[in-house]
């Protein structure tokens, strides 16, 4: 076990040196690599209608009405808070927070209507509303994935062709054919008259404001018990990873949590068994570790206190990546997958859904703490 242990994002303190003293012009570098390979992924046309399209709309993956929730003057932060990577900006604007371009305006604000009203989540979702997320979701998935097959082609082409990059392009387009197998089943789930399209396994409305916000499908590695729900190194053609969706929308006075996946997906059934045991605050913070050790799509509430983003075991959870560095190829990946993903660890970092964090919306709004003390500041390094 000992030849094989998952890569961490961020960098560090020697490799930051390095950067800092390459930072101009690695940044002119990656950045033109970047928008070329953002022009050239660029679609004719929108994803859902198929209609000719020349300029995409910037689509929220997490709908705006929860960012507003949590957004101070209109920014929020971001997990760039807690990685260090030199090149993100530290905090994000609403308007650019978790966006994707692949549709139409028209789509963009018929498409997921049912979803994005906060007047929806006094009850339980229904099911085509679940179609909507998941639609939403696999959107999302798309653009990056597409964004990323060329920027390794041109990668490929800037810096010579590399094994490297034949690999990650390969799994890129299996991924990719993936997403747009579940992109058309949403998209089907959308425009059904049945309701048995999606299983909800958890809804859980809280009653405060919690200070993330998030949106996502994710592979689950294993479930409470360690057993393999997904083996994610497995790359044979045949073989179809399975996630599931979860979100948490902070809404005006209370929020919302929930995880779901396709119906008859049996992959999770033994997980959602185990989840079902445990008690509500347990639930909460499983999908609390899940989120910040699988996913870096989520969004903090501007007005939080900032010493949280120096929590050292939060710091290194959120680090976390499934890229698997081995010395040789048959190192078990999958084993040291588990290790770092254990659920049981949930306890070490802190739970952002408990009470404790809750955002107290009105009073923050008024005297906005980190307004005139901020401004730029970095508390991580
Ligand atoms: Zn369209």
């Amino acid at each position: 076990m000992d030849d094989v242990s998952l890569l961490k994002l961020g960098l560090t303190k020697d490799e930051k040196k390095t950067f800092e003293k390459k930072k101009v012009e690695l940044s002119k570098r990656v950045g033109s690599l970047l928008k070329a390979s953002r022009a050239d992924s660029k679609n004719a046309e929108c994803f859902i209608c198929g209609k000719e399209c020349s300029s995409f709309c910037n689509s929220h993956s997490v709908p705006q009405f929860c960012l507003q929730n949590i957004s101070v003057s209109g920014k929020l932060y971001h997990s760039g808070n807690l990685v260090d990577i030199p090149m993100l900006d530290k905090d994000k604007g609403i308007g650019e927070a978790d966006t994707f371009r692949i549709i139409c305006r028209d789509c963009d604000s018929s498409v997921f209507s049912d979803y994005e009203n906060p007047e929806a989540y006094c009850q339980v979702p229904s099911d085509k509303m679940l179609a909507q997320i998941a639609m939403k979701n696999y959107l999302k998935s798309i653009s990056k994935r597409q964004l990323e097959i060329q920027l390794y082609r041109n990668m490929a082409k800037e810096f010579g062709e590399h094994e490297m990059m034949i690999h990650m392009e390969g799994i890129g387009s299996t991924d990719l054919r993936e997403y747009i197998d579940e992109f058309k089943y949403a998209k089907k789930a959308c425009q059904s008259k049945w309701d048995n399209n999606y299983y909800l396994s958890y809804f859980e409305s809280i009653p405060y404001v919690v200070p993330i916000a998030f949106q996502n499908d994710i592979a689950l590695v294993s479930d409470i018990e360690g057993s393999t729900i997904n083996n994610i190194y497995n790359h044979l053609s045949d073989y179809v990873i399975k996630s599931v969706h979860i979100c948490v929308f902070p809404l005006a006075n209370h929020s919302v949590v929930m995880m779901f996946c396709r119906y008859g997906e049996n992959r999770y059934s033994k997980f959602f068994k185990q989840f079902k045991k445990l008690s509500s605050e347990e639930k909460l913070k499983v999908i609390n570790y899940i989120i910040f050790s699988y996913s870096e799509d989520y969004y903090f509430y501007k007005g939080i206190d900032q010493e949280i983003f120096g929590n050292e075991s939060l710091k290194d959870v959120v680090k976390t990546t499934s890229v698997s560095v081995g010395d040789n190829p048959f190192a078990d990946s999958l084993t040291a997958a588990k290790e770092t993903y254990d659920l049981n660890k949930r306890d070490t970092i802190p739970n952002f859904l408990s009470e404790t964090y809750k955002v107290n919306i009105k009073s923050d709004i008024i005297s906005d703490p980190n307004q005139s003390d901020f401004g730029g500041q970095n508390h991580i390094s």
